[in-house]
């Protein structure tokens, strides 16, 4: 697999001796990663003070991987930063505990609450939401929305504009309906205003909440730390939901998060729907903050699915970046062979949710078979060519009378092709690591 790895991981194992310049490349490599998944730049530079701390250069130069050594340093650096200390509060099943969510407008709070809800009700608790959102119109509509869908109890009003008494009112209603979670959502603004944290510590005063979580949109940026501190000095915030996971920022603004509120992170947003939501676990977020993605899982997947003589090449292309129309349809070929559940590309963010999604395996697979014989009728010219502007109109309406399908339907395949470039594109330059070296990230 020698071919698979990237130049400079193989520079790097090849070299006798480590010095601290090696260190620093590679330190300034991962920095730049971090920086990009807006990991604020203070806490970058602080966790580069502890790497040159904690990693031993002559314990380097004496191991075998020094790069696996400190990646491996950093990696545990970087949970260690998202571990405040100390658990937040844990609510009990049929105990009451009153949990107030609070966050910027559109950071996702309403949804989350829902979402919050909804995974504990399924667990056989009797949760409650209450809106005390005042401020934005139509926020009790949408709440009222959500919950009906969900089939969770609601209050909120429509005549009331004070949001400090419908939060108490909906509070004593559920505890005396003895619901054992009772959800407060809050109201937010576009911007960190004086008026929505006076707000926010009056609705907490009087709903005395045992929980205040703090919502974040992972794309906020460098602006998470500010944000979360205004909130932490308004509210006791004690946790951290992050949403929009399932987009493109990779929510390196909760390590601020984490540390202006010394609160951990419990869970995230995966998506818009009331299930998208997941317990937070914090290996495969650092993973995806260094750009690594889910690489163990998904090497194990490819050593489990690709033929053997397969690998090497496509682990080669995988970290050249080049997708080509050939090395999609080749993919194909190993997906339909291996059937459709759990394949190669389930692996990677992006490809499967659209491609094949949970449920629809015999759709996907049709999808697949057809856009496979359209490429039946590409030149060679045309499957290696990772050049879009190649596939002018004449060569679709060949493509098209080639395999007998009307022209809009080479149109989707392209489209599919250039969808899945993007993520492929995005693989770019990554360390792909060989069969077991990942098993200690
Ligand atoms: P609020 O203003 O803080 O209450 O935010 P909302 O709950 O109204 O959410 C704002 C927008 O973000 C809505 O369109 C939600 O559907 C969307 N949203 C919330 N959480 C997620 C998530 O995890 N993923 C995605 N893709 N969208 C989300
Ligand atoms: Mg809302």
């Amino acid at each position: 697999l020698g071919g698979s790895i990237s130049r400079a991981l193989q520079q790097m194992s090849n070299a006798t001796i480590i010095d601290e310049k090696v260190l620093n490349d590679c330190l300034n490599e991962i920095t730049r990663a971090l920086l990009q998944a807006d990991v604020q730049f203070k806490l970058v530079r602080d966790m580069q003070t502890n790497i040159k701390k904690i990693v031993n250069l002559d314990d380097l130069a004496a191991g075998h991987n020094k790069r696996k050594i400190i990646q491996q340093a950093i990696f545990n650096e970087l949970c260690k930063m998202l571990d405040p200390g100390k658990p937040s509060f844990t609510p009990k099943k049929g105990k009451t505990s009153v949990i107030m969510f609070v966050g910027l407008q559109g950071s996702g709070k309403t949804t989350t609450c829902t979402k919050y809800a909804y995974y504990h009700q399924k667990k056989g608790w009797k949760p409650a939401l209450v809106c005390a959102d005042t401020f934005r119109a139509g926020a009790f509509d949408q709440l009222k929305q959500n919950a009906t869908k969900a089939k969770i109890p609601f209050y909120g009003s429509y005549t009331e504009s004070d949001p400090v008494s419908i939060a108490v009112e909906g509070v004593e209603r559920f505890k005396r309906e003895n619901c054992d979670l009772i959800i407060v959502d809050t109201s937010g603004r576009h911007k960190q205003e004086a008026a929505l944290f006076e707000e926010m510590r009056q609705v907490s005063e009087a709903t005395k909440p045992d929980l205040v979580i703090f919502v974040m949109d992972s794309s906020i940026g460098q602006a998470a730390f500010d944000q979360a501190q205004a909130f932490k000095q308004s509210v006791a915030v004690g946790a951290v939901i992050v949403t929009k996971m399932d987009g493109h920022a990779k929510g390196g603004g909760a390590l601020s998060a984490v540390a202006a509120t010394k609160s951990p992170v419990i869970f995230i947003g995966t998506g818009e729907h009331m299930d998208e939501f997941e317990v937070f676990d914090v290996k495969p977020f650092v993973s995806r903050l260094l750009g690594m993605g889910d690489w163990s899982g998904f090497m194990d997947k490819i050593h489990e699915v690709v033929p053997m003589e397969q690998q090497p090449e496509l682990l080669q292309k995988l970290s050249e970046g080049n997708f080509t129309l050939r090395i999609m349809y080749e993919q194909f070929q190993n997906i339909l062979k291996m059937g459709p559940i759990g394949q190669v590309f389930s692996m990677l963010p992006g490809f499967s949710q659209e491609l094949m999604p949970k449920g629809q395996e015999k759709e996907s697979q049709a999808k697949i078979k057809r856009y496979m014989t359209m490429m039946d009728s590409m030149t060679n010219e045309e499957l290696d060519s990772s050049n879009p502007k190649l596939m002018n109109e004449s060569r679709i309406m060949r493509i098209a009378r080639g395999c007998g399908r009307p022209v809009r339907d080479v149109m989707e395949m392209l489209e599919e092709y250039k969808r899945l470039a993007k993520i492929w594109s995005k693989m770019k330059g990554l360390k792909i690591p060989k069969k077991g070296e990942m098993s200690a990230l």
